[in-house]
């Protein structure tokens, strides 16, 4: 049984920084192409929702390669994006801003998870401490690309999350069954407060 005392840790941050695939919409191996392709996993939205209602900030922190690899241009990532925020606007969340590597693994850039660029990116926009923020994701390089940083990091079981228990049974954060999950614990927590 999770108590919100049980996460003292957490009531200092102020940013909620989501990885997209497999946390918000259901993964696919085959790359989300389309808007059509972008499905939200069940009880994503009313937890963007929440954690908004509870004064938190939400950033998306996205690793898109498919731009790379040439499966999607930029204005069909643009209209998956659109679907995503009416989506969440219409069930009453907030998504402030989304950053995403558009980088193959092959390019060695600095934004492309593990790599912590994109929080870095986040960092520098809102003047942001990166320690006061908490990324929730379903891969390893999502808790590396927040451990480096200093940021928290929590992972769900939705998406490769699963997966990602067999390599790292032992991930020594939190684990969750999915976003909604999180978004209860992270929201009884929460002294609601304006973001600095
Ligand atoms: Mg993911
Ligand atoms: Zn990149």
């Amino acid at each position: 049984m999770t108590k919100a005392n049980d996460f003292p840790e957490y009531e200092a941050i102020h940013t909620i920084l989501l990885d997209r695939d497999g946390v918000i919409n259901e993964d696919s191996p085959e790359f989300i192409k389309s808007p059509e392709e972008w499905c939200p996993i069940p009880g994503s939205l009313e937890a963007i929702a929440r954690l908004t209602a509870s004064g938190f900030r939400v950033v998306v922190i996205s690793n898109q390669s498919g731009l790379a690899r040439g499966l999607l241009d930029l204005k069909t990532l643009k209209a998956i994006h659109g679907k995503m925020l009416k989506a969440v606007a219409q069930a009453g969340g907030r998504i402030e801003a989304i950053y995403y590597c558009p980088h193959s693994p092959g390019d060695e850039c600095q934004c492309r998870k593990p790599n912590p660029g994109l929080l870095l990116q986040f960092a520098a926009d809102f003047k942001a401490d990166l320690r006061r923020t908490l990324l929730i994701g379903d891969s390893w390089r999502d808790v590396e690309a927040a451990q480096a940083v200093e940021a928290h990091a929590i992972l769900v079981k939705t998406g490769k999350g699963r997966m990602t228990l067999r390599q790292h049974p032992h991930p020594g954060i939190p684990v969750f069954d999915n976003l909604y999950q999180a978004s209860n614990v992270l929201t009884k927590n929460k002294i609601t407060q304006p973001i600095p």
